[in-house]
């Protein structure tokens, strides 16, 4: 596995893979990888002659009182995984290599950031979607695959690649979990024992209130209501930041169910904001 930092190499290697008429594959990461990240490499292996992993803090995605300084990292331990999952190139770009000093230059989807994280988080899905496209154009990948536990930032990344034309196929991987069902995480780093043993109640939560829609319940109202109250109780350690039961697509608040829909949650617990959601078809 060859390890590249230098966006110029980068572009230059996968022209030469393109001219030899071999496929890419990415998978944009911020690294710390669990079988989560693994899992989308494992998708992605067989879809390309060449997988490409990236592997880059952006810091264009944090807001100002983020965990920009502290998110975790493990190079050594992340090429490793990455070379195991029959990764080609590891990209691993400095900042200064990614966004010049006076970069000017956005992409955003704003119609699909007004809810769920895109509230929470101002500006955050602008620093994604302009960091993916800066990666999009360095590699110009046939197919890409992004994890369905962002969902919100996969069903952008979607709209942005069907409006800008973008030539590549977007591929959402399933969520991959602990045994107790907390989603996999890098922030779940952050998480004391005891914050740790608590935060399965996310995930229970949102299985729980699945059942009531489920059972006949179509009335978000009453369904979010429930939430909240489930994660009062079992969850009483950890701050709600938004419970949102949104179409799937549009990421547009519903009223009342007729269709699949999706409800999203981030919950704080401790130092992380941990995010979870769960697709409702009914
Ligand atoms: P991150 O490094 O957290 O930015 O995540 C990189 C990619 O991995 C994104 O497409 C995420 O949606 C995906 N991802 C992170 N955690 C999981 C998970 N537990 N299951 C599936 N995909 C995940």
């Amino acid at each position: 596995m060859n390890i590249i930092t230098d966006p110029k190499e980068l572009q230059k290697q996968c022209a030469a893979w393109r001219r030899d008429g071999l496929t890419i594959g990415l998978v944009p990461t911020m690294g710390y990888f669990h079988e989560g990240h693994l899992a989308l490499m494992g998708r992605a292996r067989p879809l390309c002659d060449k997988l490409i992993v990236t592997l880059f803090v952006n810091p264009t995605q944090f807001g100002e009182n983020e965990d920009l300084d502290k998110y975790p990292h493990d190079l050594d331990g992340d090429s490793a995984k990455a070379k195991s999952r029959g990764t080609d190139l590891l990209f691993t770009p400095k900042t200064t290599d990614m966004y010049e000093a006076d970069h000017a230059t956005w992409v955003d989807v704003p119609e699909l950031g007004k809810h769920l994280c895109g509230a929470s988080r101002s500006g955050h899905f602008k620093g994604v979607c302009t960091v993916v496209t800066k990666l999009f154009m360095l590699a110009q990948p046939s197919v890409a695959v992004f994890g369905q536990k962002d969902w919100q930032q996969l069903a952008i990344i979607k709209r942005m690649v069907r409006d800008l034309n973008i030539p590549v196929n977007i591929i959402g991987h399933e969520i991959i979990r602990e045994p107790d069902g907390l989603a996999m995480s890098s922030r779940n780093a952050y998480l004391t024992e005891e914050e740790r043993a608590a935060a399965p109640a996310i995930r229970k939560g949102l299985v729980k209130m699945a059942e009531m829609v489920k059972n006949g319940e179509r009335n978000t109202e009453v369904i979010k209501t429930f939430l909240y109250n489930e994660y009062a109780s079992a969850l009483p350690i950890g701050t709600v930041d938004y419970i949102e039961i949104v179409d799937p697509d549009a990421i547009e608040p519903i009223e009342i169910i007729t269709g699949p829909v999706l409800t999203a949650v981030a919950v704080r617990i401790g130092k992380a904001r941990l995010i979870d959601n769960i697709l409702i078809e009914v």
